[in-house]
């Protein structure tokens, strides 16, 4: 049994002050039906760490290089230092504005895992490749390439993201069925690369436009386990109501 995983990925939003003020609103409503976490900026990372108890707290993003000439990149050393453990990575925000390739976010899981952080790998398909048809070919090529050269026990242990880039933000989620296929065509990926048993044990969240109204009726599909919420994790009171729709 996988136990769901929320995570709330906050972008480019909110002062270490608010990071603080949020976490501390949440905490106490936390329980143990899922985990929850949320993708601070680099800022607010270790004030974050220090204000959690069992909120997971995750960076958005990390360089696949331990050091050098790379303007403002952060390094694993660095996260792991403010007690970072985990990192989302391959967000489609990242694939479309900042260059990230399929290679890119293959070196930064690498190196993630190597260092003992747990990465959340996104993965989705644009508009143009849901409209011509391309779902199943683009994810199961992003699947591939973003776990290449892992072991089979390190699959096991991390999260992918299913985000159909059409749904981020939009307001057009995907429907509770198309998560579900798409979600199960990813543990199939997982299956053909790294055997039954990673791919019984990887966590899969389905996000794009999840909010307290919808999430249950993703979390009751069999291969969604959990959701990367955008939007609906900035305010306590979305965050609450979500935390609550997940109690078994
Ligand atoms: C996201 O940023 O990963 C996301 C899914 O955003 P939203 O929930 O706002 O669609």
């Amino acid at each position: 049994m996988r136990k769901p995983i929320i995570v709330g990925n906050w972008k480019l939003n909110k002062t270490i002050s608010e990071a603080v003020e949020f976490i501390t609103a949440v905490e106490p409503l936390l329980h143990d039906d899922a985990d929850f976490g949320v993708a601070t900026s680099y800022l607010a990372l270790q004030a974050s760490v220090q204000n959690a108890r069992r909120l997971i707290i995750a960076a958005q993003n990390v360089n696949e290089n331990d050091s050098g000439a790379f303007t403002g990149e952060v390094s694993v050393g660095m996260l792991k230092e403010v007690g970072v453990k985990w990192v989302v990575l391959g967000h489609s925000e990242r694939r479309q504005y900042f260059n990230e390739t399929d290679a890119s976010v293959n070196a930064k899981t690498l190196k993630a895992v190597a260092n003992g952080l747990t990465p959340i790998v996104c993965v989705g398909e644009t508009l143009a490749e849901f409209e011509a048809g391309e779902t199943e070919a683009v994810v199961r090529r992003q699947t591939k390439a973003a776990l290449s050269s892992l072991n089979p026990e390190d699959v096991a242990n991390l999260v992918i993201a299913y985000e159909p880039v059409w749904a981020i933000g939009t307001g057009k989620n995907a429907t509770k069925e198309i998560a579900q296929n798409v979600c199960a065509l990813v543990r199939d990926e997982v299956k053909v690369n790294f055997g039954v048993d990673a791919a019984d044990k990887v966590r899969i969240q389905y996000g794009g436009s999840v909010k307290p109204e919808n999430i249950k009726e993703y979390l009751s599909e069999a291969d969604v386990d959990g959701a990367l919420i955008g939007g609906a994790s900035l305010k306590v009171d979305s965050f609450k109501a979500i935390i609550d729709a997940v109690k078994a």
